[in-house]
């Protein structure tokens, strides 16, 4: 270990002293970061458990992406969409190729994502289903996480997302996450969109019963209501299949990317449709200044392309098998259930085991950067160009941990 901890402690106080306090991060000060594997500034390495909540799906500073993003650096990085740039073309064009769908919208951050689908679906449902502007619902689920606009955090069920944030949107309706006729229930001829993630990262790697998305799916298909499924963080190769709603053989309406598609390195977000959503858009109805942005497109064009030369969502699926496996011989008083898909893996500790939080900040004594979710929740989701070798060396530790 170091001698010179001051580094980290002097960072640190001036990120408490001079930054708003909305995180409490682990007081792990990262310098640098490559692959799997970070360092703090005193030169400590660690293996990066989180990837920025799926974010570095690639791996920190990729050097296929980040060579993208140099080289696009020095030619062009902003022309705002009143004029046109020659990057965003190519990828709507490969993504669209990819998935299936007939267009991309980009945006940013995922929340504008999420904002972009809710106004597509309002849009639609106005213009086309024909339920009066004043009027309409979305369907939402209890234990969502969406991002942190007032609108997104207005329809919450998370008390402290929302406490002190009002007055908020109306227009949505909370319902029990994973049940199937509480869904049949609520859908009226008002109903505009459900919106859901396919397994709740946030909520705590929850997964619903098999079979409920696609019932979902073919329920919204017969009432004529839009399925809009959030894959911002349960995309691009994190559950062992590009996206998630895959698991169930569906194909949703709306698809909101975000996090991995700007390979670590660009915040770039979106939504995937066909023609009869996307077509709600004309000029002027909606935008970003930075959205579409060559920079974050020629990075994300790069970062897809790392997913599949490096077969990702393979290893994903592979190693994820791997890492529950491994984890579920783990006996640990502590451990009250272990469930996951792919490289997202939650390990939900008893209520007695003193919160989650304490086992991380052991983790980080060992060696592996992990945040726990809720209270007593362990969330390991490593990069997905993690082998088999570095799951075995953080499998001692976790061992260690837990024991
Ligand atoms: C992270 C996340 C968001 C919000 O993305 P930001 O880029 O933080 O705005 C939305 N939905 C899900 C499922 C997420 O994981």
């Amino acid at each position: 270990m170091s001698t010179t901890v001051d580094a980290s402690a002097d960072l640190i106080r001036l990120e408490e002293e001079y930054g708003a306090h909305n995180y409490h991060p682990l007081d792990v000060v990262v310098e640098k970061a490559r692959g799997v594997w970070v360092w703090d500034v005193e030169g400590n390495k660690y293996l990066d458990f989180l990837a920025a909540y799926s974010a570095v799906n690639q791996g920190h500073c990729h050097p296929k992406i980040v060579a993208a993003l140099k080289e696009q650096a020095d030619r062009v990085t902003l022309t705002s969409r009143a004029f046109r740039n020659d990057q965003l073309g190519p990828l709507c064009a490969e993504l669209c190729q990819l998935t299936g769908y007939k267009r991309f919208l980009p945006m940013n951050s995922g929340a504008e994502a999420v904002e972009t689908a809710i106004k597509a679906a309002r849009k639609w449902a106005h213009t086309i289903k024909g339920i009066p502007e004043d009027r309409g619902e979305i369907l939402v689920f209890e234990g969502n996480f969406h991002g942190r606009t007032t609108t997104i955090v207005g329809f919450s069920s998370d008390e402290q997302y929302r406490k002190g944030f009002g007055p908020f949107t109306p227009g949505f309706k909370l319902l029990p996450y994973g049940d199937f006729k509480a869904v049949e229930n609520a859908v009226t001829p008002e109903t505009i969109a459900i919106l859901i993630e396919p397994i709740q990262g946030e909520g705590g790697i929850l997964i619903p019963p098999m079979g409920f998305l696609r019932r979902v799916r073919e329920l919204a298909t017969a009432n004529r209501v839009l399925l809009a499924v959030d894959e911002i963080q349960s995309g691009l190769g994190r559950t062992g299949k590009l996206f998630c709603f895959e698991h169930e053989r569906i194909r949703p309406d709306i698809v909101i990317v975000g996090k991995a598609l700007g390979g670590g390195c660009m915040p770039i977000s979106g939504i995937l449709a066909d023609d009869e959503v996307m077509d709600v858009f004309h000029p002027g109805d909606h935008g970003s200044t930075f959205g579409g942005n060559p920079l974050a497109c020629a990075v994300a064009r790069s970062a897809i392309k790392v997913l599949l030369e490096e077969n990702l969502v393979e290893n994903s699926a592979r190693l994820g098998e791997y890492f529950l496996g491994r984890l579920q011989t783990l006996k640990s008083k502590y451990i009250k259930e272990i469930r996951g898909k792919g490289l997202w893996i939650g390990v939900e500790l008893t209520a007695d085991a003193g919160g989650a939080r304490r086992f991380c900040e052991a983790l980080q004594k060992q060696g592996l950067l992990c945040k726990e979710t809720h209270v007593n929740i362990i969330r390991f989701a490593p990069p997905l160009v993690i082998t088999r070798q570095e799951i075995d060396w953080a499998m001692e530790r976790i061992a260690k941990v837990l024991a």
